[in-house]
């Protein structure tokens, strides 16, 4: 492809709005264009490099016996209906939906459960024609309530969705290790580093759950690992060993009331009683649709919100506002103790205030605190959980090592989804003793643009994308340093037929522009592989072939120039893949 006749403009300012890298290189590089927030054009070479992923997904999942078909993307709310979703998504504002002529409703499908499992329990009756894992992928919609970093969270993206139907629990576990193992191939052949986690099952009502995560800075999730053992989770999910109290072993000394003027935060506590944090019992007060809820974690820690929701089996949860915490407690914000609460309220406890003695916490009344509280002498618990969140240095949940914390872009999920969904909707089949089973699912989803856009998070430099080879729009960029010279450009031409004979993928840049402007723009595109036609080598008889990677340059003869190019083609192009899955770490 010559420069001169395709359609693309690098673009020097950084888009206003652009807070990833990924963004803002791919929006640079004249990958995309914004349209509206979380709404963008491609362009042809953005395309090209969108396509290359979704073909690396396609590949996988066709070599690990997945099917592709193709589900509407309009879709009827009474699909919606049947599976209880409706409700729920149109009230979360994540549905895109609209009316049609006569009045009936639609949604702009943000994933396919109800369309994939109607299509089969119209099609299968018998177990004999299970498991079968199908899957699509096609363009998603979801109304964001952040559409942010580009292509990373859009509200219209591009998405791989596959689901597996087995007659059995170890049948979904089959189809669930087979979707893992050709993920690892995928993330592996984009050339990302990533990490498996166990995820949150959410409101979706399931079981196993792992998310595949590619670890920067921009990432929007918190993960948790252990160095030691490999355990992996999402912050929302992880768990942590016991944390040694700092009462263990003491005697419980009496309550007594400590005035505390103004002082109603846990810092301003900890200063004024000259304490640490880890001696307080923090008291959050949530409103449910049960009711409300008083949550008891150790002074220092901080509500897990989504493994407190699981605890407490509500599905709505959130800090009760200060009025509310009156009304609940007969206590002011900063001033709920555990002791004397009305029994109206529900106490839940993390199990990091387990034995609790000699803490201080609030004393129930404005302005004052208590010390010496005896957590089971003096309060009622009705129940207790792990739902402080997990800090780094932390204890491992397996192992007890300390934990470490990271950022990570969730690229994929595998969700053990079970038969909510095929009870809901009916997809039931004939086992081989005659008796009628809800299908046993699973649910599966890669974002195409999000893997796209991690790829650049991980790798890029000051100057530019710098593409992992399987994802580049072009592998090669072959520039002509002086496009007027005749010598030069008849070289150049050459060159461009004979690496494009030998099937190599090039981009050349053929424009009349100077070098500084062309080595700018090759170092911003980022392909792998640049080869320089200039006069002052070419006098020598010699052109230069260099690595976007390391920019490292190699100076040889024009006759050597493909040999050069294919050699370092070879070195860039990942290794190949051991026959069972990928190189990821974390637990399949
Ligand atoms: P997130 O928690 O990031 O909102 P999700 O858990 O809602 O994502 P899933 O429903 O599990 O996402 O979708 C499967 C995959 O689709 C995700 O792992 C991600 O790669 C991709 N994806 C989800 N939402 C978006 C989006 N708004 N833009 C781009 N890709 C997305
Ligand atoms: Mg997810």
């Amino acid at each position: 492809m010559r420069w001169s006749k395709y359609f693309l403009q690098t673009v020097r300012e950084v888009p206003g709005d652009a807070e990833a890298v990924s963004h803002v290189l791919l929006t640079r590089a004249g990958m995309m264009r914004r349209v509206a927030g979380g709404i963008y054009s491609l362009t042809p070479l953005g395309l090209r490099a969108h396509r290359k992923t979704e073909t690396i997904v396609r590949e996988e999942m066709d070599r690990a016996g997945a099917l592709e078909l193709e589900l509407p993307i309009l879709q009827p709310r009474e699909l919606w209906e049947q599976s209880g979703r409706w409700e729920r998504y149109a009230r979360d504002e994540i549905l895109f939906h609209l009316k049609d002529r006569r009045g009936g409703e639609y949604c702009l499908a943000p994933t396919a459960e109800e369309a994939v499992t109607t299509l089969v329990l119209s099609g299968v009756t018998s177990y004999r024609q299970l498991p079968v894992t199908l899957y699509q992928i096609r363009t998603k919609f979801r109304d964001e309530i952040r559409p942010r970093f580009g292509l990373m969270r859009g509200r219209e993206f591009l998405m791989y969705d596959g689901y597996s139907f087995d007659a059995d629990a170890a049948g979904l576990d089959r189809s669930y290790r087979a979707q893992d193992a050709a993920y690892r191939r995928i993330f592996e052949r984009c050339g990302l580093e990533f990490t498996v986690v166990e995820a949150d099952s959410g409101a979706i009502g399931g079981r196993d759950s792992q998310e595949f995560m590619v670890l920067a800075e921009t990432g929007e999730d918190a993960v948790v690992r252990c160095g030691a053992c490999g355990y992996g989770a999402n912050l929302e999910k992880a768990e942590t060993g016991r944390r040694p109290g700092v009462w263990d072993g003491e005697t419980a000394s009496k309550l007594e009331d400590v005035e505390t003027p103004g002082k109603g935060g846990i810092d301003d506590v900890v200063a004024f009683l000259g304490i640490t944090a880890d001696r307080m019992i923090k008291c959050l007060v949530y409103e449910t649709e049960q009711g409300f809820v008083v949550a008891l974690l150790r002074g220092d820690l901080d509500a897990n919100e989504v493994a407190l929701k699981h605890a407490l089996g509500v599905e709505h949860l959130a800090l009760a506002s200060e009025e509310e915490v009156e009304k609940a407690t007969g206590a002011p914000v900063g001033y709920v103790g555990p002791h004397g609460l009305p029994s109206s309220v529900r106490v839940i406890a993390d199990e990091s205030v387990r034995g609790a003695v000699n803490a201080v916490t609030g004393a129930g009344r404005k302005d004052w605190h208590v010390r010496g509280l005896a957590l089971d002498r003096d309060a009622k618990v009705g129940g207790w959980a792990l739902f402080a969140k997990a800090r780094a240095g932390d204890p491992c949940p397996r192992c007890g090592s300390p934990l470490a914390v990271a950022r990570g872009i969730e690229v994929g999920h595998i969700f053990k989804l079970g038969t909510k969904y095929s009870e809901a909707l009916g997809c039931v089949f004939t086992d081989e003793k005659g008796e009628t089973r809800p299908a046993v699912m699973g649910t599966y989803g890669i974002g195409v643009g999000r893997t796209l856009a991690s790829a650049v998070e991980q790798h890029h430099d000051a100057d530019g994308i710098v593409w992992p080879l399987a994802l580049a729009p072009f592998e090669i960029e072959l520039v002509s340093l002086n496009a007027a010279d005749a010598a030069v450009r008849d070289a150049a031409d050459a060159l461009y037929a004979e690496l494009g004979a030998a099937g190599l993928e090039v981009f050349y840049d053929d424009r009349d522009e100077r070098p500084g402007v062309k080595f700018k723009d090759a170092d911003l595109l980022g392909f792998p592989i640049r080869v320089n036609v200039g006069g002052r080598s070419l006098k020598e008889g010699k052109i230069e072939v260099v690595a976007r990677r390391d920019k490292s340059v190699r100076a040889v003869p024009r006759g050597e120039a493909l040999a050069a190019v294919a050699a370092l083609r070879q070195e860039l192009a990942p290794l190949p893949l051991p026959a069972g899955g990928g190189r990821g770490e974390g637990q399949p």
